[in-house]
């Protein structure tokens, strides 16, 4: 006889989105939808896999994630590929390679996994999904205040600003930022008994990114480290208040915070994070910024470039933290059918229904079963009606229809009534939704 296989689980940090959990990712995926629409922005859709080069060229060598997060591989060929670890860098080329860049103005935003392998904990998975938004060609900050406007409409809509916190930093120009590097390598060398391996490391090759440690040891020394502003330019400073006048008309609330350098190298001038307090250690939500120099890394013109990603995850668990969260049910109605022409004529007034009624979730009880184990099912699904029909309404051309949660009375009706019955509790949970 065989021997039982063992079964094959998933990989570590990859994570099933169950079918019961697929509501929530519909609710919070038609918010971003309705905002993102609102501004005027338009979906692309990117390939998941890219030339490992393209990841090593834009986020930078001594990053975090090229350093030890992605997955690469050898395709076929024997070309080195890459599961995305995030978006931007495959969207702006898509669009040099499609010549979306030439003398035009893009708002977009795409959806989808994103991968790399970081130890997994609570908000932070090997495959984890990003809403990214970017822009392209506009110099800001009329569009940088845009992105955090819509981010912050997003929010509203999900009922969570309260929860998070808007922070802000500008980066400066890359010989801004030069200046600065200096100035805080000395100001660490000075302090050199105090770093971490990894910041020591970063010291050589990467040192503003030692702002961004979170090691708690380091706290107090990255606290007293130089600060960015007071390296920046005319144009960044003035780039940097006219965003913050924006917001201040407005009444978006915003902290600055210098520390704030973002994990990638690509960034320059506005840099923001939405933060909230309520997710422990994995408190970022949504992080972006301008990153015009990119372009030109990736072998494209002079150009304008600001975005950001949102960590899908970490969003759902915010927006279900609140007491008010509720889901639509999987479906609206259920039709039990006992007996043989029933269940004939209850295919048909069920296909009927959902021509008749767009929007309409109608699920048929299939396999048979009783009157008391099809009700049970009826129940179980979370259905507001159920639509029944035995042998004797199915010989009158007639139908049962059952308020599930209401407590109110079964009523017998022909099928043209079961239609505008149903209608009317659709236009009526519609208005209530809109409202
Ligand atoms: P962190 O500091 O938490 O590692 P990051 O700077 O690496 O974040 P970004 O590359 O800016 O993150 O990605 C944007 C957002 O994507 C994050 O703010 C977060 O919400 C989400 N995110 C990033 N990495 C993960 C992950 N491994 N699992 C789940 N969500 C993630
Ligand atoms: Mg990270």
């Amino acid at each position: 006889m065989a021997k039982k296989q063992q079964a094959i689980q998933a990989i570590r940090g990859m994570h099933d989105i169950l079918p019961e959990h697929s509501p929530r990712w519909h609710k919070v995926e038609a918010a971003i939808r309705e905002v993102v629409d609102s501004y005027g922005y338009q979906e692309i859709r990117l390939p998941i896999v890219e030339k490992t080069e393209l990841f090593k060229r834009s986020i930078g060598e001594v990053t975090d994630i090229v350093e030890k997060e992605m997955y690469t591989f050898d395709d076929r060929n024997g070309d080195s590929l890459t599961l995305r670890p995030e978006g931007t860098a495959g969207c702006l080329r898509a669009c040099l390679e499609h010549g979306l860049l030439h003398n035009q103005v893009h708002r977009l935003w795409y959806c989808g996994p994103m991968f790399r392998h970081e130890r997994p904990q609570k908000g932070r998975y090997r495959q984890f999904y990003q809403l990214g938004v970017e822009t392209y060609g506009m110099a800001g900050p009329d569009i940088d205040a845009e992105m955090i406007l819509l981010s912050e409409r997003l929010w509203k809509k999900l009922g969570i600003r309260n929860k998070v916190e808007l922070q802000l930093n500008s980066l400066g120009t890359s010989e801004e930022r030069a200046a600065y590097r200096e100035k805080l390598v000395d100001y660490f060398k000075a302090h050199l008994e105090l770093l971490d391996d990894d910041s020591l490391r970063r010291l050589e090759t990467n040192p503003l990114r030692i702002l961004d440690s979170k090691n708690p040891d380091m706290k107090q020394l990255i606290a007293e480290a130089p600060e960015l502003m007071d390296y920046l330019g005319e144009d960044s400073r003035n780039h940097f208040h006219a965003l913050t006048a924006t917001l201040d008309d407005l009444g978006v609330s915003y902290v600055l915070n210098s520390r704030l350098v973002r994990g990638l190298d690509y960034y320059g001038k506005t840099v923001f994070e939405w933060v909230t307090d309520e997710l422990g250690a994995q408190g970022t939500i949504c992080a972006g910024g301008r990153y015009d120099g990119l372009i030109e890394q990736l072998g494209g013109k002079t150009n304008h470039a600001i975005g950001f990603a949102l960590g899908m995850e970490r969003l759902l668990a915010l927006v279900e933290m609140q007491a008010d969260f509720k889901v639509d049910p999987m479906v609206d109605a259920y039709m039990i059918r006992v007996g043989t022409d029933a269940e004939k004529v209850g295919m048909r007034v069920a296909e009927q229904l959902r021509t008749e009624l767009s929007g309409l979730k109608l699920q048929v009880h299939c396999g048979g079963g009783s009157f008391k184990s099809q009700f049970k099912k009826a129940d179980k699904s979370g259905a507001e009606y159920a639509v029944i029909i035995g042998d004797e309404e199915a010989a009158r051309g007639e139908v049962s229809l059952k308020p599930l949660r209401t407590g109110e009375e079964q009523q017998n009706m022909p099928v043209p009534e079961l239609v505008g019955a149903l209608k009317g509790w659709l236009a009526r949970r519609n208005s209530r939704s809109a409202s």
